[in-house]
């Protein structure tokens, strides 16, 4: 049950029904397509008259295209509708050390185009997105830029749109957006990159429809997304998620948030590394600049001992801080994306055997690896541009034409 916020109530206008029904038609030529205009009517149980004059709309405006023709063993033959997939988004992954910048469309496909070191200078990094993103558009002229879409590793406020909190990044609080919609002309939604993997999940997986789920990041630094009953929980301000900064070792290392022994600094790549590093009798090796994740990835595949070592420790941490997740929202599945799931084979057991370890839930929480983290990234900045047009405006329900009445 959600309550009516008297102080800021939407009461129902004329347009209500009608945009809501646009969104209904509009999701099931989405899941559908190609589809016929007769199957819309049937499937939505909206009228054929209703249905016809909505894809009109959604014709005009380019979002759906016409063809092609279907095939009927008698009468006329139906023409099929899908999504105009020449509509696509400006793709911009912004992580501590790379930044990714390429363009996706409505079904996710996500082709990269650019990508570049981060600069640590915020303004300068905005400049250069906003000239390259300039750039794009100009060069695919076939394409229709719908808006631009940024995953970053921090949080963004809410009321202000300003990056608050982004400790790995180590940009001060920062307006992406302001400078990158005047610089371009296009509308900037940007994300924290864990919420942006919940929403690509939700949004683009094959699996049935997704209500209760967490996506936990873990790579430089822990975040997590959470999805619970469907909608994406931003907290106050947009605050939440911040398990990563959860203290679970009071005199652990200290982080780059400023406390000590934060959940991401027990079981961040960097953890691993520095587990590693502290474990070689010889002290911490002097290559430890060169010397990265996939390498330590790469050398426990080889079956070296101490690297192994390393991400089982590693391993145990991220079930550790996960547990915790899992008594506080009893997600239905926990979907993890990050480097080390390349090696996903191992660390599944060792987190599983640490969350459920003393644990109250029933049942038992699905683990799940995101297949490629980088794309699970750019595809929920997909997802957050589109859903303006695509997401419940509240709770969807086909609405009637007798209703409408
Ligand atoms: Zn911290």
């Amino acid at each position: 049950m959600r309550n009516i916020n008297l102080n800021q109530p939407s009461t129902a206008s004329k347009e209500t029904p009608r945009e809501i029904n646009r969104r209904v038609v509009l999701n099931f030529i989405r899941s559908n397509q190609p589809i016929s205009r007769a199957d819309l009517a049937r499937r939505s149980g909206l009228q054929r008259s209703t249905v016809s004059l909505i894809v009109e709309e959604l014709i005009a405006d380019k979002w759906v295209i016409e063809g092609p023709l279907g095939r009927l063993p008698r009468g006329r033959r139906p023409t099929f509708l899908r999504l105009n997939d020449q509509r696509v988004v400006a793709c911009v992954d912004i992580r501590p050390l790379r930044t990714t910048l390429g363009f996706g469309n409505v079904t996710g496909a996500f082709t990269s185009v650019d990508t570049i070191p981060t600069p640590p200078d915020p303004s300068i990094a905005v400049e250069e997105l906003g000239g390259r993103i300039r750039s794009l558009v100009n060069t695919r002229r076939d394409l229709s830029f719908e808006g631009i879409g940024i995953s970053v590793p921090g949080r963004v406020d809410l009321l202000t749109h300003r990056l608050v909190f982004a400790p790995n990044l180590k940009w001060p609080i920062t307006d992406i957006k302001g400078p990158l919609e005047r610089e371009t002309g296009l509308e900037v939604q940007a994300e924290n990159a864990a919420n942006a993997c919940a929403l690509s999940e939700m949004w683009f997986s094959t699996s049935d429809e997704i209500r209760d789920l967490v996506a936990i990041t873990v790579s430089e630094g822990i975040g997590a997304g959470i999805i619970a009953q469907g909608h994406l929980i931003s907290g106050r301000r947009g605050m939440a998620g911040e398990f990563g900064h959860v203290p679970l070792e009071r005199d652990g290392p200290p982080c780059s948030c400023g406390n000590r022994g934060c959940w991401e600094v027990l079981a961040s790549n960097r953890a691993a590394l520095r587990y590693y590093f502290e474990s070689h009798a010889q002290g911490p090796a002097s290559h430890a600049d060169d010397f990265g994740f996939q390498d330590l990835l790469q050398l426990a595949e080889t079956g070296e001992v101490l690297a192994n070592r390393a991400l089982t420790r590693m391993a145990v941490q991220i079930g550790r801080g996960t547990r915790m997740v899992v008594a506080g929202l009893a997600p239905e599945t926990i979907l993890f994306i990050g480097e080390f799931t390349a090696l996903w084979d191992r660390f599944r057991p060792v987190i599983e055997a640490e969350v459920q370890a003393q644990s109250i839930s029933p049942e038992p929480t699905i683990l799940l690896a995101a297949k490629d983290g980088a794309t699970a990234r750019v595809r929920g900045t997909i997802a957050l541009v589109l859903q303006k047009h695509f997401a419940a405006p509240s709770s969807v329900m086909p609405i009637s034409d007798s209703q409408r009445a």
